[in-house]
């Protein structure tokens, strides 16, 4: 499969980020504007989720639970976010490996419960400075994809997005170069095709950390960078559309 079969993605993770008019505004430049080939979509805090259903742009949610349902106090169901007119979860970023201990294995069950109830889970791969510098950065990578793959099973690769997120290029300005993130995105997809060719050829792998209007487009001409996974930029309507356009080209 070509690179152009692939529709590019760029996705805004809003994390906890603003208020319910930010939000609103926010949705109403980006549905104004127009893109032939870029999907969008948008990942609000979960608060606003209701209010942004009502419109026309893709709605992701930022995290979701592992579980189906229960006492799970401050959880959130993806059969929830399904309901509130999420199509896309993000599941496994950085801040939640790292911040709220999420283990592979627990990030794999995540993606399968968004699975399993009809959301596209897009799945956060990346290392971090110090496994950089060890040289460990593929073993890691393997490491995090293989806890997707034994949850999801082979059959799903082609039914979720993945997002490469060095850690140390999230929210930092210093931004992978395009060859360093060519180089992960080349190797996740080969880790794939190792268990699903056809799959791996389908798969839309993101990029994350530090895309700017400046330096989307470099990143996204790489073969195998489908698309990015924006924090900051995507809170100024104008950066990130900037971005969307970048990978419409
Ligand atoms: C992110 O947190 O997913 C991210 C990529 O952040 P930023 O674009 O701000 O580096």
């Amino acid at each position: 499969m070509t690179t152009q079969s692939r529709q590019p993605l760029v996705a805004g993770n809003w994390k906890m980020n603003g208020n319910l008019t930010l939000a609103e505004s926010l949705a109403d430049g980006i549905e104004q504007a127009e893109l032939q080939v870029t999907e969008v979509v948008v990942c609000p805090p979960f608060p606003y989720l209701a209010a942004l259903s009502k419109r026309t742009l893709t709605l992701g949610a930022q995290d979701v639970s592992a579980c189906e349902s229960g006492a799970y106090t401050g959880d959130v169901s993806a059969a929830m976010l399904n309901e509130m007119g999420c199509r896309y979860v993000i599941v496994g970023h950085s801040e939640r490996r790292d911040g709220h201990q999420e283990s592979n294995a627990l990030v794999g069950e995540k993606a399968a419960q968004a699975l399993s109830q009809g959301l596209t889970p897009i799945v956060c791969v990346g290392e971090s400075e110090q496994t950089r510098q060890a040289g460990l950065v593929e073993s890691h990578i393997a490491e995090q994809l293989k806890a997707i793959v034994d949850s999801i099973g082979g059959e799903a690769i082609a039914k979720i997005v993945i997002a490469y997120e060095p850690i140390w290029a999230i929210g930092t300005g210093q931004t992978a170069t395009p060859e360093q993130a060519q180089a992960v995105h080349r190797f996740i997809r080969g880790y794939l095709a190792e268990v699903d060719p056809a799959a791996a050829a389908k798969i839309r792998i993101l990029y994350g950390g530090s895309v700017k209007g400046s330096n989307a487009a470099e990143l996204f001409a790489q073969p195998d960078v489908d698309g990015g996974l924006i924090g900051g930029a995507s809170l100024k309507v104008d950066e990130f559309l900037t971005i969307c356009q970048a990978a419409n080209a």
